[in-house]
């Protein structure tokens, strides 16, 4: 959702920028500007309905399409605003914009969400910043007029964290395109050098908000700001590793909330200003849930350098043991003949987009008096409700689906956890090796069923780059291959069996 107030804030944004123009006859435009408001309020519920729906997998859709309809009301609205004095550059935009967003959707795998969503919010942010900059701009040289507290506090917020989201959300998005490296770089005395050039960023928007209006040192102190901005955005990103890369998304997804909602009050435009504001808000949450669900606090994420070479520390040894591998035949007399298998679908179903062979499989057991549930880890793939999403596009029913803590206790009476390119979420060591970077992250207790079968291509390791004992374990045995292939010859066998 949040790409979607991104493009609420492009769209809108960018409107004043061309209209800083002559006012409307007194006319009509006192009713005019009560239906601007009233759009304005109508959109401002369907984000708020929108954002609901997307509590419930159920609902989810029903919520994206309320929250659509409340983008175009907000844009219907925008449009029949009096300061436009040509349509020119935003139809250019709208052609442009929607060319590039059908594109990225059409072309654009969904394993690659993440990075998309980060490209997304480097856009937004770029078109709040350029705002303001014209925005003051405007002001400052075509009207020469000094500018309010709160009307600079609000321009100065927005281009400062308008600026920081920019390369903060290009960076991340270099690390999870694997365009830079995706380990931490650190060195020493980084965070307090961080925490200094922000300091000096707060202090120059402190006086540009109470300084005289000299317009000479305003200007240099305003831009100066601005350079700050866009080199914290890289320094803050640098240091965390590409595991915590979503979290850092969904953080810097709220600052280009606040961004947003700080240019509808340098605007005057309440719509953003509410847009931006809930933005803020869910992004804000969600890198708290997202903390949560890896066990791992705020501030560890954003200064702990995860995600690197910590993968080395980790004191979990796999060496001589050996891992067994299962024929098709096997795994799929397995699973036929068992009364109840959970199936742990992780980041490897995403990428094979096996989910349709997977409701298949899960039919063929159920017909054969076999009961199937879903577990669903809150960090399996690489966003959050990855697996929820995928699955309810193949229609596997809602109420097969439990969250980890629903289902948990059941693996001990499960007589097959069937593994589908799953990897850190059912990792052992989260409880048992301290060293591990992963030590702590609630996991799937897969390793407590009967009989484990994971489905994946090789050894290679999950996203945290460590070694999995469950897959060494006796009663776990591997069927190797693409899952989409290992599972379209599983229905097949399940089938015979
Ligand atoms: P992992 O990344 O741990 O493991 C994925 C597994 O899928 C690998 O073992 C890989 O092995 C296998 N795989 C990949 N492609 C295929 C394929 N085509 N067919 C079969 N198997 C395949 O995934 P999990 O879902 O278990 O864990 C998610 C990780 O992402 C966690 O570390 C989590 O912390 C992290 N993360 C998730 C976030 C979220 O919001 N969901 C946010 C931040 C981080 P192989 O290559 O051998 O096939």
């Amino acid at each position: 959702m949040g790409h979607l107030w991104q493009l609420i804030s492009t769209l809108l944004a960018a409107v004043p920028t061309v209209a800083h123009a002559t006012p409307e006859p007194a006319t009509s435009g006192e009713a005019r500007e009560l239906f601007i408001q009233i759009c304005y309020l109508a959109a401002s519920v369907l984000f708020i309905l929108g954002l609901r729906g997307l509590t419930a997998p159920d609902k989810a859709r029903r919520g994206m399409q309320l929250a659509a309809a409340g983008m175009l009301v907000a844009v219907i609205g925008t449009f029949l605003d009096f300061r436009i004095v040509s349509f020119v550059w935003i139809i250019l935009g709208l052609i442009l914009g929607s060319g590039i967003g059908a594109a990225i959707s059409i072309w654009m795998p969904m394993t690659a969400i993440p990075q998309r969503t980060a490209i997304s919010h480097a856009f937004g942010a770029l078109a709040a910043t350029l705002v303001g900059i014209s925005h003051y701009d405007y002001i400052t040289n075509v009207l020469q007029e000094p500018i309010g507290h709160i009307e600079m506090a609000a321009l100065g917020f927005e281009v400062m964290f308008g600026a920081l989201t920019i390369t903060g959300s290009l960076m991340a998005f270099g690390k999870l395109q694997e365009l830079l490296p995706s380990a931490p770089i650190t060195y020493e005395y980084q965070n307090e050098m961080n925490i200094s050039l922000f300091i000096v960023a707060v202090l120059m928007f402190i006086f540009l908000i109470f300084a005289p209006s000299d317009w000479a040192i305003h200007h240099v102190v305003f831009y100066l700001m601005v350079l700050v901005g866009l080199a914290v955005g890289v320094l803050i990103v640098v240091p965390i590793g590409g595991a915590d890369m979503p979290v850092v998304i969904s953080l810097l997804n709220s600052y280009a909330g606040l961004a947003s909602s700080a240019t509808g009050f340098a605007l005057g435009n309440n719509v953003l200003i509410i847009a931006g504001a809930l933005d803020g808000a869910s992004g804000f949450l969600l890198s708290v849930l997202m903390s949560k669900a890896m066990n791992r606090s705020f501030s560890n994420v954003l200064f702990g350098a995860f995600g690197g070479s910590v993968a080395a520390a980790s004191s979990t040894s796999t060496s001589g043991l050996t891992v067994k591998s299962v024929s098709v035949e096997d795994a799929a007399t397995q699973l036929a003949y068992a009364r109840n298998v959970i199936i742990v679908p992780g980041y490897g179903m995403a990428v094979a987009q096996a989910q349709h062979q997977v409701r298949e499989l899960a039919e063929q057991i159920e017909k054969r008096g076999g009961e199937v549930k879903f577990a669903i880890h809150p960090v399996a793939g690489r966003m959050p409700g990855h697996m929820n999403v995928l699955l309810a596009e193949a229609n596997v029913p809602y109420d097969k689906l439990f969250d980890m803590d629903e289902i948990n206790g059941e693996f001990s009476r499960a007589d097959v956890a069937l593994v589908i390119g799953a990897n850190d979420v059912v990792n052992p060591a989260a409880r048992t090796d301290p060293a591990s970077p992963i030590y702590g992250m609630p996991i799937l207790n897969a390793d407590q069923a009967a009989n484990v079968i994971v489905l994946k291509r090789s050894m290679n390791p999950g996203f945290a780059g460590i070694e999995n004992a469950l897959f060494y374990d006796p009663k776990c045995s591997l069927l190797f291959g693409d899952a989409k292939a290992s599972l379209t010859k599983l229905v097949q066998e399940v089938k015979r069996a």
